[in-house]
């Protein structure tokens, strides 16, 4: 069976219909299941119709593809821890640029398509082949920091930004002679600058700042599908990489704002850099620490009013967010008024510690954006920091010349008393030393984060 036109043409718009429904329902956690099923059955309608595709000449590729895609996908689905999802997203989205190149010089050559050179799609083949690549190549370096396989640091060079502008200068110039003079050679130049290009710009950019880098390659890999869409003349492709690109566009936005850097330095490259762990250790190394007992801190959260618990990194590898529920129930049913503080880029995705919150039904009249947090700090008799760092250190605000000055924090450092909750002295993702460590209404308390919030619960069931 085939689709005529006007019946696919009504597939895709209902498809393209459930992914903006599906994008609309992600916006806030309460709706964000329903979203996913909206936007999963608008993926199988698109996947069917395409299929039904009158334009379709033969299945056998496309059905070893999907097998083999299908099983691959599972196994990684199934085994991947939610700590590793960031260096997973990147890693698609290589793969999305990647084959926005394959099909832009696939079409080239299907000059059976082509005909006489078309300076519009000659034009969509250059966008598209030049976006790609230069996703492709970013985003495996950020799968590669992000996975630890390549240094996480900041890797910067003089000139860097010059380099980085004669070689996008030499790579649009190569994509204009593809374009004017129908010259392979040139296109093929282009895509080894444009291959280039993305390693530069992800290279210098270190630490704290790739949770911005990992929502642009987003954006980047949503553009590339849209050029794809239109060198496939598929509308729904079109759609849907403009709703990728354009939403991944305001995510980075949104957390540049969050990490207070400009949308530029992201997109030029070489933002973030500087400092280092090496120095935040040797300033660790002379410095004293207070450390607490569970029975400590479980004494001066039940004779407070009010708790604020910052989560982090170190709940999610722990996964103590059941335990933190059942402290927040105990705690509560003493009278204590508990809250949540997130901090938008806490964890190693966006939403990551909303996520796990919700998965332990932690009610979302609980759990509190940074902005709206911040100024109830300075009135908290106890905060309690779950294995989260770079977040709450005060370096942001005080180094100049951290790699993390300027970023916004979670103002825990203003309550009455805050109790640490992480294994060791190990910076966090950053490497900068956290300040707050040394302040004198701190307290380390070493463990693994599950361990300690269970031991807090039962210590609290026994006062
Ligand atoms: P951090 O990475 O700064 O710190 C996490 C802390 O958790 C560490 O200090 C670690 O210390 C502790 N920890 C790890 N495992 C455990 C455990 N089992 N029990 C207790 N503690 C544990 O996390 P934050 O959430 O504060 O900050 C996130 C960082 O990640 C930011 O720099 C952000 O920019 C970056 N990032 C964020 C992304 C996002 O989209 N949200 C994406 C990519 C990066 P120890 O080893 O001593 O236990």
């Amino acid at each position: 069976m085939q689709l005529g036109t006007d019946l696919l043409a009504l597939a895709y718009l209902v498809s393209a219909t459930l992914f903006i429904l599906g994008l609309k329902g992600l916006t806030h956690p309460a709706s964000a299941r329903r979203g996913n099923y909206y936007a999963m059955a608008g993926m199988i309608l698109a996947v069917v119709a395409t299929l039904l595709n009158p334009a379709m000449k033969s299945y056998s590729f496309i059905i070893a593809g999907v097998v083999i895609g299908a099983v691959i996908g599972t196994v990684i689905a199934l085994k991947i821890k939610m700590t590793a999802m960031p260096q997973l997203v990147a890693l698609l989205h290589s793969f999305v640029g990647l084959t926005a190149v394959l099909v832009a010089v696939g079409t080239y050559y299907d000059r059976a398509v082509l005909g006489s050179p078309d300076p519009v799609l000659m034009t969509e083949l250059f966008i598209g082949a030049f976006i790609g690549a230069i996703t492709f190549t970013g985003s495996l370096v950020a799968f590669g920091k992000l996975q630890a396989l390549i240094s996480g640091k900041p890797l910067v060079f003089r000139g860097q930004h010059l380099v980085n502008l004669v070689v996008s200068l030499v790579a649009v110039a190569c994509g204009i002679e593809f374009v004017m003079h129908d010259n392979l050679l040139a296109l093929f130049i282009m895509l080894a600058l444009a291959l280039l290009l993305g390693v530069l710009l992800i290279v210098p950019i270190g630490g704290a700042d790739m949770p911005v880098v990992v929502s642009m390659l987003n954006s980047y890999s949503g553009w590339a599908a849209t050029a794809t869409g239109f060198t496939l003349e598929n509308n729904l492709l079109i759609i849907t990489g403009a709703l990728v690109g354009f939403s991944g566009a305001i995510l980075s936005y949104i957390m540049s704002r969050a990490m207070n850097r400009s949308i530029v330095s992201i997109i030029l490259g070489g933002f973030g850099s500087g400092g280092g762990s090496d120095q935040a250790v040797a300033v660790a190394a002379d410095r004293r620490v207070k450390t607490a007992s569970v029975e400590d801190a479980v004494f001066l959260m039940a004779n407070a009013s009010k708790v604020i618990i910052a989560p982090g990194y170190g709940m999610a590898v722990a996964q103590a967010q059941h335990a933190l529920k059942e402290l927040m129930d105990l705690l509560e049913s003493k009278g204590v008024n508990i809250r949540f503080a997130i901090h938008p880029v806490a964890g190693r995705m966006p939403g990551h510690m909303n996520v796990l919150l919700a998965e332990a039904d932690v009610p979302y009249d609980r759990v509190f954006e940074m902005d709206e947090i911040n100024p109830e700090f300075s009135t908290a008799d106890v905060v309690i920091v779950v294995g989260a760092n770079d977040v709450t250190n005060p370096a942001a605000k005080s180094e100049k010349t951290s790699p993390i000055y300027g970023m916004p924090i979670l103002d825990v450092y203003k309550a009455r008393q805050v109790f640490f909750i992480k294994r060791s002295m190990s910076p966090g993702y950053s490497g900068v030393d956290n300040l707050l460590f040394y302040q004198d209404n701190c307290a380390l308390i070493f463990g693994d984060a599950k361990k300690v919030c269970e031991n807090m619960a039962a210590e609290l069931r026994s006062v």
